[in-house]
This record gives C-alpha cells, structure tokens and sequence, in this order.
C-alpha cells in the first residue's frame, strides 16, 4: 500500500471530481455560475463533515473535564474587532499586477515580479479581510458590523459569563465550532482557502506560569487527534512560526502542517495568545476580565493557549488521506479507505438479484433493522460489481448483500472496504457484527 501522498499519484482535480460526483462538495450557486471560493456540502459531504466536528466535540468536550462548550452569535458588536485589533490589523498586504491586473498576496510571493504574466507589480497595500454589513431599521441610521473572520472572539467577550456560571479553575478551557468569513484575495486550491468555512477553536485559560508546559501539552494532543483519526504520520508535521512571522501578541505558535497535493500547508494553528485577548477587551469595555486564584488571594489575567483548526481543511486532509487507488483483476478500484468514526455511511445493504421481490423485500427489512443505530444505505440499482464500486468510493465500510440462498439460510454476505474479504453471518446477528466492528 502506498502512504505517501506524494507517491500517491493524487491530484486536487481528482477529488474534486470524486466530490461533485459523489455528493460531497458542489460549487456554490452553480447554476448561476458559481461563487469563488464558496462551496456548499452534499449529503455526503455534510454527514463527512458532522462526523469530523463530533469527533472533535467528543475528545475536547465529553471526555475530558475541563472544557465546556459555546456557541456565540457570528454578529458582534463592532467593538469587539476594534478591541482585538481586527478593524486595524485583520489585513493582508496586497499588490496588484499592473499588465494583467491580477491580484497577490505579497507574503505569499517570492519574485518581485508577477507571476503569472511576469508583469511589474504594485506597491503592497494593506487590504481588510473581514465582509461588511449593516444594522439598519433606519435608512442611513445603522451600523456597521462585520461577520466574524474567527470564533475566537466570541469566547473571549464570553470569558466571565462561561467563568461564572460553570463555577471554573484555573486551567480551563471553552471551545466552540462555528462558521468564519474572511475575503480571501488569493483563493483557488479547492475548499483549502474558501471565503466561508468553519472553524474548531479552543481557548485554553492557564496560570502565567504553567503557559508554557500547556502549550507543549496542546501540540501534541492536537497533532495526536488526526493520527488517532487516521492520517499518516508521514504527511503530517508540526512547525513553529519564526521570530518574524509571530503575530505580534503571540509568545510561540506552531502550524500542524498536512502535506496536500499542492504541498505542505496549514491544518491547525496552535498559539500561545498570553494575555493579551482579555487584556485588550477589559481595556474597551471597562470590564474586568480575570480569575481570583483564592489559593494566592490575588487576581490573574490567564493566557491563552489556542488550539485553531478548520472543519474545512481537516475534511480534505481526510479525504485526501483515505484515497487509495488500487488494481483488482486488471480493474481499477478507488476506495475511501476513512477511519470508521468518520465514514459517512457505515454500512449498505444491497440485493444481489433486483427482480425477486422476496430479496429485495429481505433487504430493505434488514436496511430498516439497523437504520435507527447507523448511517446506513440501500442500493438496488445496478448489478453488483457496480454497487460495491460505488460503495468503495464513498468509503462505506461494510457492504451487507442478500442473495437467493438467503432466503433459505437467513444469511447474509457482509463485505469489509478495506480488505474486500467476506464473511456470512446469520442476518439476526447483523447488527451484532456491525456493533463489535464499529463500537471500538
Ligand atoms: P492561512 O495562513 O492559511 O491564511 P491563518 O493562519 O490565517 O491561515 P488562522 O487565522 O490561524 O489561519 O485560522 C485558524 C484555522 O482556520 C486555520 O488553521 C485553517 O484551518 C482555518 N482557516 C483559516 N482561514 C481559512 C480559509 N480561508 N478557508 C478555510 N479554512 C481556513
């Protein structure tokens, strides 16, 4: 089996082919033409997404206890991007290219000069990536707000309501998943930079003084997740920000790097913020943002660890990851090989013969059996051969097939993904089976 995604032959065009094929990913407002940078999620795509964003709930949420959940309003007031410094600083350096007016971002270039025509370039402008809106009952009489380009800020405003009602310690940490809008200049690399997406974010609160062992602690849970998940070692890597590249409040920073098609690139920030996001927000608003340490009998302002990823980005790791191409009897066969937590359908039922009613009627009992436990499809549209091609490539792990002798034997074919061997079992043990195999 070949790992390394730059062995794999796997091309960008290539799963987004599969995608659109699928019902994964579609272009946003496609039959107008389509929106850059924006993509809607098919009922694949969304379940792919869901499973990702529970996955992460359950390791930050359930099974720990020291962080609780939030789900703060995209509109804020425009006070909060004053305070943390977005209205002034949220900003990319752009040039433009003078011959073919396209657009850059200057830190992404390495040649002075344009370079897709060569053409001489602007100077870099400063150019605010956050979309604008209005609060207006009143024609001319409203406000300007902005849609939020993280979810970071609704935790910080947030910090003594959350503090206060769970009745917290020091460290604790709340965590939110919710969507983000930035207006990206340089777009293109499929959903990698998309003008809408979501994002999963921490905000870890700790002593001063344990900072620096809670961010090493971070690093590694992180990184841990999407190996736990599935992804190769090797097309993952941690890298930390040098000097010059350090927002200028953050005291380290560290991008979980996955090595995509178009080569390595960010997954997840991992920040230590310091105090600088409650510092900033007491400061405008006049409010105290700390903790009484009762030990101490004094008053901290914590820092921050944050751990910042992007349901988006993970889901085309994933996907890219678990794309697996192989030859079977001179054939050729994609499979999905996902993490079982994360497929989207688990398992399919399929008659082998759809012109006896009996199987079918057999089939879509067992389908209705266990669909109350699982995401569980039903095919009966083409010869078998095709049905468990089409499986494959969603990346459902198991394929339950009813024959003719089914009816006498009341067994069932199950099939697994990866290794295409098959088992028959008796069809009152189905859900069982699948229960051993997916539960762990
Ligand atoms: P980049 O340098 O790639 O623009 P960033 O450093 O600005 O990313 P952060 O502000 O640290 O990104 O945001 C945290 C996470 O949110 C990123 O690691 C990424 O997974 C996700 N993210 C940020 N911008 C986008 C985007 N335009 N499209 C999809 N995901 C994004």
């Amino acid at each position: 089996m070949i790992n390394k995604n730059e062995q794999k032959e796997i091309d960008l065009a290539k799963i987004a082919n599969l995608c659109k094929r699928r019902g994964f990913i579609f272009q946003s407002s496609e039959i107008f033409g389509g929106l850059s940078s924006v993509w809607d999620y098919g009922p694949l795509g969304v379940e792919l997404k869901k499973n990702i964003k529970d996955e992460w709930w359950k390791r930050n949420i359930y099974q720990r206890n020291d962080i609780e959940g939030l789900d703060a309003s995209i509109l804020m007031n425009q006070d909060v991007w004053k305070a943390s410094g977005h209205l002034t600083n949220f900003a990319d350096l752009l040039v433009d290219c003078k011959k073919c007016k396209k657009r850059f971002r200057s830190d992404k270039l390495d040649k002075p000069n344009c370079p897709d025509c060569g053409g001489e370039l602007t100077q870099p402008r400063k150019f605010n990536l956050m979309f604008k809106t209005g609060t207006s009952s009143v024609e001319g009489q409203g406000q300007d707000i902005y849609l939020r380009p993280e979810t970071a800020q609704g935790i910080f405003v947030n910090f003594s309501n959350v503090l206060t009602s769970s009745r917290r310690k020091l460290p604790f940490g709340i965590a939110q998943i919710g969507k983000a809008f930035r207006n990206e200049i340089t777009t293109g690399n499929f959903t990698f930079r998309s003008r809408e997406f979501e994002q999963m974010e921490i905000e870890y609160f700790v002593d001063p003084d344990q900072a620096d062992k809670s961010y090493e602690y971070w690093l590694h849970e992180r990184l841990n997740w999407y190996l736990d998940l599935g992804i190769s070692k090797d097309n993952l890597k941690l890298r930390q920000h040098k000097k010059d590249e350090l927002a200028h409040y953050a005291r380290n920073c560290h991008d979980i790097e996955y090595l995509f098609p178009f080569g390595w690139s960010e997954l997840e920030g991992i920040a230590n913020r310091g105090d600088y996001d409650l510092r900033q927000h007491a400061k405008a608003s006049g409010k105290e943002l700390c903790y009484f340490d009762a030990a101490k009998k004094e008053k901290v302002v914590p820092y921050v660890i944050e751990p910042s990823g992007g349901v988006d980005r993970a889901f085309l790791a994933f996907l890219i990851d678990s794309y697996n191409e192989e030859k079977v009897k001179s054939e050729k066969r994609v499979f999905l090989k996902l993490h079982k937590k994360l497929a989207p359908i688990k398992a399919a039922v399929l008659p082998l013969l759809k012109n006896r009613p009996e199987i079918i009627e057999t089939a879509k009992r067992l389908h209705k059996d266990i669909m109350s436990s699982y995401k569980v499809g039903y095919d009966d549209t083409a010869s078998i051969g095709r049905l468990y091609r089409r499986q494959d490539e969603i990346g459902t792990l198991y394929c339950v097939t009813v024959d003719v002798q089914s009816l006498d034997d009341k067994k069932v074919t199950v099939r697994d993904r990866d290794t295409m061997q098959q088992v028959r079992i008796d069809m009152s043990n189905l859900k069982n089976y699948l229960d051993d195999n997916l539960k762990q």
